[in-house]
């Protein structure tokens, strides 16, 4: 496919989900770039009806207002991805949630919802886009995890599970879908000034984050894009089931979360 592609039948098509803000929407402006059509998906309506019409490309765009954590609104959207674009190319599995706290302060309420968005909404997903990526003879799927998943920490019990459960989850589909033609993987990004690290991440957490990462500052929403495309494209056709750290350097330095 040529970025410049204008064959409806052979022009590739991506799903991402939490594409209202944020990372999610920096993937989707990706995609489009590339020459892909879209699919963006995410709970909050208003939001992503105005994010999608700043893109600018109706023919391009779809606008998904779904919970990913509901299996039967995940199952119709991706049914009116299929029925608008005809085909299903790439998925990133990026709607996320976090809350920071201890465990002996966090209710079954908070822990489940986040289990549910975290979790249960890429294998929703998954199990949903597989069919119709076969059908096209296979597709690219990435999960976004953290660094949260890599290192325990006082203040993302249930984050941190969630997301470190999303690396396994990755390899369990990497290997089970494989012969289907699909890969899977995972990015973990560390710090990315988002609405999301906005809400989290407190002064103190934002300085100790400075002075452990190497590179000495946050990620940018396009650092992740980039990584997270590069994954679903075809330069990265033997590489499946792996988790790539978006992070600065973090991971390697073995410190601690703040
Ligand atoms: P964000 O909060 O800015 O965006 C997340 C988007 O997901 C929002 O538009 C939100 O409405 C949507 N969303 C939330 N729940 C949903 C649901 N149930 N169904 C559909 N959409 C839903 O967050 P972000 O920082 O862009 O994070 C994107 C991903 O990256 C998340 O999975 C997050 O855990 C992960 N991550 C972020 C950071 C960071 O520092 N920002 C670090 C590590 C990992």
């Amino acid at each position: 496919m040529t970025k410049t592609d204008n064959n409806e039948q052979t022009r590739k098509v991506a799903l991402v989900t939490g594409a209202a803000r944020g990372i999610g929407l920096a993937v989707a402006k990706r995609f489009l770039g590339e020459g892909y059509r879209v699919a963006l998906l995410d709970i909050e309506g208003e939001l992503l009806a105005a994010s999608v019409k700043a893109l600018n490309d109706p023919d391009n765009t779809l606008a998904l207002h779904t919970d990913v954590s509901d299996e039967k609104a995940v199952a119709k959207a991706f049914a009116d991805t299929q029925a608008r674009f005809g085909r299903l190319d790439a998925l990133v599995n990026n709607a996320g949630i976090a809350n920071f706290k201890p465990l002996l302060e966090t209710t079954l309420d908070e822990w489940e919802r986040i289990m549910a968005v975290n979790l249960t909404g890429p294998f929703l997903c998954t199990k949903a886009a597989a069919p119709l990526m076969r059908e096209h003879g296979g597709g690219a799927i990435v999960n976004i995890a953290s660094i949260s998943a890599l290192r325990a920490s006082t203040l993302r019990v249930a984050y941190g599970t969630s997301k470190a459960g999303i690396i396994h989850f990755t390899k369990q589909s990497a290997v089970e879908l494989a012969l289907q033609g699909i890969r899977v993987n995972a990015v973990a990004p560390g710090p990315v000034e988002t609405a999301m690290a906005k809400a989290v991440h407190t002064p103190a957490i934002r300085a100790d984050y400075h002075d452990a990462i190497p590179l000495n500052r946050y990620g940018g929403e396009d650092e992740l894009a980039d990584a997270i495309f590069f994954l679903c494209s075809d330069r990265a056709s033997y590489i499946t089931g792996q988790m790539l750290a978006v992070d600065g350097g973090f991971d390697a330095t073995g410190i601690g979360l703040p």
